[in-house]
């Protein structure tokens, strides 16, 4: 792997919170993506809902397969760019371990109940995982990983919250959302890798699910290009080969024009290291014209799928799972496992409990405490 200047260079990072010694064979990034692998968090994220719920079906994604299928599009598009393939790795992997149950839902309806108590980002509890809550080593909390990985885990961070991050850590991971800088290449590319996987994702989910239909997508421009295209080549093709060549030549044209669109900004910016590439605009984007159509993309599942009276009617039900989880255990703290049950800052005991919870543990928990059965799958 030959890493461009401006790539982050694991033999530079700018270290752990808690020093370690180097590991004979894997650089600080490889070892980094290893600890999330065997993490607590990211396996569950195998039963955590990325749009549609857990047991709607096994084929769709969860957040687990869409990590893995983000670290796959950042992984291809870091190796031509130069750019370090074991650091997006461990982004990639690590970029949703704070997600609630219940996706989205579960996130907005968690931000409520802990409105009065700081809230609640799932970016931030991302960090939270993987400087605090996972109970792994003898000596510290958390996994210790690499300033670099933790900055691209923290992809957003509110200016209050980032105030209380330099507080505990001057100089660090929240310093940027105060200086208005860019964090290094590897995690702007996970963001947009981010975004790629789930456009991509969410229409073959969407039209599976049957919420959407193929000739709905196929009025999207970005996607409809690419549907007619796969016609012209192959007139007799219908349903899901249709429907995933169109995808996968959709996904292609995604990453090709990142490459290219980084490629000529690298360029015209002339950024020699990773300290110029914090001080300059985004660097890591689509092209202009590209990032207008997956603009129109994002907005058609916006209101087409995630906002589909379907989904909205489960979002509503696992926003009453986790707002009366939330107060079951505020008010009795003794119901939550041993650790959450006597710590000083009880709301955020209760948020980091919740938080953890997989889909299914989220339902049988409040059936247990409630005595009533939101979300169930249908018999
Ligand atoms: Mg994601």
């Amino acid at each position: 792997m030959s890493l461009a200047p401006y790539a982050c260079d694991a033999g530079r990072s700018r270290g752990r919170r808690h020093p370690e010694a180097p590991a004979p064979t894997r650089n600080d990034f490889q070892r980094d993506r290893d600890r999330i692998v065997h993490s607590t968090a990211f396996r569950r994220l195998v039963y955590k809902t990325q749009v549609f719920l857990n047991h709607e079906g096994d084929l769709f994604r969860t957040r687990l397969t869409h990590s893995i299928e983000v670290a796959q599009l950042a992984r291809s598009i870091a190796r031509p760019l130069g750019l370090n393939e074991d650091l997006v790795e461990a982004i990639a992997l690590a970029h949703d371990l704070g997600h609630t149950p219940f996706g989205h839902a579960g996130q907005d309806a968690l931000n409520e109940c802990m409105a009065d108590h700081g809230g609640f980002e799932h970016n931030l509890q991302s960090l939270r995982v993987v400087d605090k809550l996972e109970e792994r080593y003898p000596d510290f909390d958390g996994l210790n990983l690499c300033f670099e990985t933790r900055e691209g885990i923290l992809k957003h961070c509110s200016r209050a919250n980032a105030q209380r991050l330099e507080r505990r850590e001057p100089g660090g991971v929240g310093r940027r959302f105060l200086d208005r800088t860019q964090p290094g290449l590897e995690a702007q590319l996970c963001n947009l890798a981010d975004e790629i996987a789930y456009n991509a994702h969410d229409i073959d989910d969407g039209v599976r699910s049957g919420l959407i239909t193929l000739e709905q997508v196929a009025q999207v421009p970005l996607f409809g290009r690419h549907h007619r295209e796969v016609l012209r080549d192959h007139p007799q093709l219908q349903g899901r080969r249709l429907l995933y060549e169109a995808i996968r030549r959709m996904l292609s044209a995604l990453v090709y024009d990142v490459i290219g669109a980084t490629q000529h900004r690298l360029g015209a910016t002339a950024v020699g290291t990773v300290e110029d590439v914090r001080a300059q605009q985004p660097l890591v984007c689509f092209s202009e014209e590209m990032r207008a159509q997956s603009m129109a993309l994002k907005q058609f599942l916006f209101h087409d799928l995630y906002r589909h009276p379907r989904v909205s009617e489960t979002t509503l039900q696992a926003q009453q799972v986790v707002r009366e989880l939330f107060a079951c255990y505020a008010a009795r703290p003794e119901e939550m496992q041993a650790g959450f049950t006597a710590r000083s800052d009880a709301q955020r005991a209760v948020a980091d409990y919740i938080a953890g919870m997989t889909d299914r543990y989220a339902m049988r928990e409040h059936e247990r405490l409630t005595g009533r059965r939101l979300l169930a799958p249908a018999a």
